[in-house]
């Protein structure tokens, strides 16, 4: 099967400049490849800083227009969007598929997750935050109000081409912002896609020109840094590893931009003695191996009080080598490949290390032959403290399982991470539970759960997985700022 004769047909490849795609004014292209054959699927257009600044200056054109819109008018645009995504669904799953690698049936649940985004904050839009009180001293009234904060640029990853992506800008539309987006290299055509959706939806409502840019290309570093040195833009919203995160933070710093970064992860899974070991055992399994493992909240370490050890391990290990690798659009596929063949050596380097330290393979451990970049559903027990598995995310179908004795060692060893996204416990009594969701040191903690992530949800980290939050009623504040009105008493009886 030659796989992408199942993109489809009108797929774009050029850069969004508002309502139009087109090809890089250098004329320069960069190939997306799928990582299940290596092959190239298509070729995408390399925009420069002729394509980013004009970006700029149609965003900058829209702000005052687009903020000035009721917030009932900018929530129909997205409610529109939310319509227009799922009515695609099936096309946006299989680009995702065919540029990122997982299975349909991941994609398809990506594509829900992200246009939930707009349906969310298209709900959001018309309950902007606020407040009137008469002043402590009694001098008058505090009026604190809402503005958008300005143009936006939003730089996000691979691993989920489409929600990374809504997730910011749909909370920066409804506060009222225009957003430039640059998409990663590796999977730039779902958001060209969604380029297409609101090319549509934009010209049905007659928003203003240039309210959201797409921005492929492969100059990321050239293209933030001159963006972030133009005064007009206000703010830079980042999903993506801490390293770069650090580097944009600095950077943010001449024009004071607001910022919010949502960076890397490595959460603990810890299993109390008491955990119902059946949902246990599934737990993890879902919280290390949706979207492959390459998930900023995949479970990474896994912890284990050390009287249900034994089984737990020959469970979870069964199941993990239960899954089949394969192309993901093909029937029967649980495993997509890894994103790159440099991602994939990486995984495998970590995992060669801690067995030369020590390390115990229970299942899995190596690279499956080409074409494409799977990696086998791998366990390893018997790491040693401080292995490089242990304080580095994988971002793969790997784990460790390491035991504990009590709550107390657990959540010690669950807490050793410099990270603090995502932290997921079970127990089956109240005590524990309680015990774990207050002592894990995370931005967001599941309890006998292991999706955690909701657009209703705010979903952001702490310490080295950064700061800022998206989705529920917080993200909506990360695009405003905060505007106070003085005005005097009003006494009845008296006009002013
Ligand atoms: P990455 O940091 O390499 O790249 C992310 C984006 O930043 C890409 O669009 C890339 O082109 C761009 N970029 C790279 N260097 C840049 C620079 N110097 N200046 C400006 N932009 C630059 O990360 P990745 O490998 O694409 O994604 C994986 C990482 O993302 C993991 O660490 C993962 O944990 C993290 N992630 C975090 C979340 C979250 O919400 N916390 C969600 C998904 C992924």
């Amino acid at each position: 099967m030659i796989y992408p004769d199942s993109l489809p047909h009108d797929l774009p490849t050029g850069v969004w400049l508002g309502l139009d795609n087109r090809p890089a004014a250098s004329g320069e292209t960069f190939p997306v490849e799928d990582p299940a054959t290596g092959s190239v699927i298509a070729e995408v257009a390399d925009a420069d800083s002729a394509e980013w600044n004009a970006a700029l200056d149609a965003a900058v054109t829209a702000q005052d227009e687009w903020a000035a819109w009721a917030p009932r008018r900018r929530a129909d645009v997205l409610s529109a969007i939310f319509a227009e995504i799922t009515r695609r669904a099936e096309d946006f799953a299989t680009v995702m598929t065919l540029e990122m690698g997982k299975p349909l049936a991941e994609s398809r649940g990506e594509v829900a997750y992200g246009a939930e985004y707009f349906r969310w904050f298209a709900e959001e839009a018309v309950r902007l935050p606020g407040r009137v009180n008469q002043s402590p001293g009694g001098l008058g009234y505090m009026s604190v109000t809402r503005t958008p904060v300005g143009p936006v640029l939003a730089i996000t990853p691979w691993n989920f081409p489409l929600a990374m992506a809504t997730r910011k800008i749909a909370p920066a539309l409804a506060a009222g912002c225009p957003v430039l987006v640059k998409p990663a290299m590796e999977t730039p055509l779902t958001m060209l896609l969604l380029g297409q959706v609101f090319a549509e939806v934009f010209a049905r409502f007659d928003v203003p020109a240039g309210l959201v840019s797409i921005i492929p290309t492969t100059r990321a570093a050239e293209m933030s840094a001159e963006l972030m040195a133009d005064p007009r833009l206000r703010k830079v919203t980042f999903t993506g590893s801490t390293p770069v995160g650090r580097q944009l933070v600095r950077q943010s710093a001449d024009n004071l931009l607001h910022t919010s970064m949502e960076l890397g992860g490595n959460a603990p899974f810890v299993v109390a003695a008491d955990a119902d070991l059946d949902q246990a055992v599934e737990g993890a399994i879902m919280a290390k191996m949706r979207n492959g493992g390459e998930a900023c909240t995949a479970a990474n370490r896994i912890y284990v009080d050390a009287t249900v050890a034994g089984e737990f391990t020959e469970r979870f290990a069964a199941r993990m080598a239960s899954y089949r690798t394969g192309h993901g659009l093909e029937e029967g596929s649980t495993l997509g490949p890894i994103i790159t063949a440099k991602q994939r050596d990486r995984i495998a380097a970590l995992i060669d290390a801690a067995v030369t330290d020590g390390a115990t393979i229970v299942t899995g451990g190596h690279a499956v032959d080409g074409p494409g970049y799977f990696f086998e559903p791998t366990v390893l027990t018997d790491v040693p403290a401080g292995a490089d598995i242990l304080t580095q995310e994988i971002f793969g179908p790997v784990i460790t399982v390491t035991t504990f004795s009590g709550l107390e060692e657990g959540v010690r060893l669950a807490n050793d991470t410099e990270f603090g996204l995502a932290a997921y416990a079970f127990s089956g009594s109240f005590e524990g539970a309680s015990y774990l969701a207050a002592n894990l040191n995370a931005g967001m903690v599941g309890i006998n759960r292991f999706a955690i992530s909701d657009p209703g949800a705010p979903f952001g980290g702490i310490g080295q997985s950064g700061f800022g939050r998206e989705g529920g009623v917080e993200g909506i504040e990360e695009y405003l700022d905060v505007k106070y009105i003085a005005t005097p008493n009003i006494e009845k009886g008296h006009l002013l």
